[in-house]
């Protein structure tokens, strides 16, 4: 049996899994195929929850609750699919035999490669920064920030000092998101105040965002008590103290990076065309392109997502890493993937490989409680009405990856317990 096989389990990873699947089933080829997904973790991350699982109490939800409606189990969203699941860690890959190389040792040899590993968190060498910091990329990130709050809390603490360096949507969310919990907590511990600040290198938070988005939130983050430092980077961490470029000496209960990502570290080797930031460079077809001209790999291979850096020809800007493009990636990488199929197997003459186009995504960017600013093409949507959005698109999201009763549970279990810490919103 040939094997496309597809390394990391996320948005991208999954959507082109479960395509590519469906398509051969329907094309009566899976007696000549196998998919095989691979993913470090046997969970897929709904990482627009993640801000909430950081800031809810122990004793609203414990781990395997807040796991259920955030972070999927993979083997029960594919049970009805001819896909394999492997629970690996994809550790180099040899692309002129066609191998993936797992755990160390384990190979898997792929007919078809699709790389959408996604990203990783990058602290950019600032001393002391790594081994001082919290991250918000995975569940398990997630549990620790509200475990650090928690756990302060529980030993008496009053005035729990929290920075959040990075003033992008994840600092944002997750800043303004930890003020209103303070409510939450102060019920739990008597007297316990948050203090929350966001360190943002740009001139005003959220950098790259339309002007009316910023002027939004920045007067919610005002409203609920977040303080914000713009233009001010981070150089060192010492101490349970960071210290800025301007000389400005921050002292920290909690330091929380939010500063930046870059491609996932099990790309780096790979004699693949990348930039700064180790991205892949991938164009229209989503395919990679080897290093140099002279390198022939055994098997096709694509890219998509957070993983890869995707130039757009109207702004010549990679594009922004979100979900919706590695979903929309994803589409174009199983349509390209069928179409060389079909042709292997003489169902067509041509291949109609899809190019890749990409758009202005729209974003909906959480500002603590049921508050949300939301941006849908032109249009702007505020408050309350842009909360409810987001609820939406996570609804549509989890009926496009599991049955639509368990989606629909889920959702509400979701929304039962990320509304109890929401008394400042
Ligand atoms: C806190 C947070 C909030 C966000 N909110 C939003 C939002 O509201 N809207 C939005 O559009 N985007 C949001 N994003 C961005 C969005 O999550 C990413 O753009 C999206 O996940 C990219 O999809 P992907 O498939 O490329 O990678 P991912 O979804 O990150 O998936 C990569 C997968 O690869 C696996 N993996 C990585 N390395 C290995 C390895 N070596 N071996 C095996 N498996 C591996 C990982 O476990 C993971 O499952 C948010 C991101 C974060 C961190």
């Amino acid at each position: 049996m040939k094997k496309i096989v597809i390394l990391g389990a996320g948005f991208g990873g999954l959507r082109a899994a479960i395509k590519i699947s469906k398509k051969l089933r329907s094309l009566q080829l899976l007696k000549d195929y196998e998919v095989v997904l691979i993913d470090r973790n046997d969970h897929h991350t709904y990482t627009p929850l993640l801000y909430e699982v950081a800031t809810t109490s122990k004793s609203l939800a414990n781990i395997a609750e807040l796991h259920e409606v955030a972070a999927y189990k993979i083997k029960p969203l594919i049970k009805n699919l001819s896909l394999t699941f492997l629970q690996k860690e994809v550790t180099a890959a040899d692309l002129i035999r066609g191998e993936v190389i797992l755990g160390g040792k384990e190979k898997i040899l792929a007919d078809y490669l699709v790389i959408a590993l996604g990203a990783e968190v990058n602290y950019f060498d600032i001393p002391g920064l790594a081994s001082s910091a919290l991250a918000l990329k995975t569940f398990t990130d997630a549990i620790r920030i509200r475990d650090s709050v928690w756990n302060l809390g529980m030993a008496g603490e009053e005035n729990i000092k929290i920075l959040v360096v990075g003033g992008g949507a994840t600092g944002v969310e997750l800043a303004s998101e930890l003020k209103v919990w303070c409510g939450e907590l102060e019920k739990e511990f008597r007297k316990c105040e948050l203090e929350v600040a966001i360190i943002e290198a740009g001139r005003t938070i959220l950098p790259g965002f339309d002007t009316r988005v910023i002027k939004l939130v920045e007067k919610r983050l005002k409203r609920v008590g977040v303080k914000i430092f713009a233009h001010e980077s981070l150089t060192r961490v010492e101490k349970k103290k960071a210290y800025l470029t301007s000389g400005r000496i921050e002292p920290f209960d909690i330091l929380i990076w939010a500063g930046g990502i870059k491609a996932a570290e099990a790309l780096s080797k790979l004699p693949l065309k990348n930039e700064a930031r180790g991205r892949v460079v991938v164009r229209g077809k989503m395919e990679c392109l080897p290093q140099t001209p002279d390198l022939k790999f055994r098997s096709k291979v694509y890219g998509l997502g957070d993983t890869i850096c995707f130039y757009d020809p109207r702004t010549e800007k990679p594009i922004p890493s979100v979900a919706r493009a590695a979903i929309s990636q994803a589409n174009v990488v199983s349509e390209n993937i069928i179409e060389d199929i079909k042709m292997e197997n003489g169902l067509t003459k041509t291949a109609d490989h899809k190019v890749y186009k990409s758009m202005e995504y729209p974003y909906i960017t959480p500002v603590g409680g049921k508050y949300a600013v939301a941006k849908i093409g032109p249009l702007v949507v505020a408050g309350f009405w842009g909360w409810i959005l987001k609820g939406l698109v996570e609804l549509n999201y989890l009926f496009s990856i599991m049955p639509r009763w368990t989606a629909l549970r889920l959702w509400l279990k979701g929304l039962k317990i990320f509304t109890q810490n929401d008394r400042l919103g």
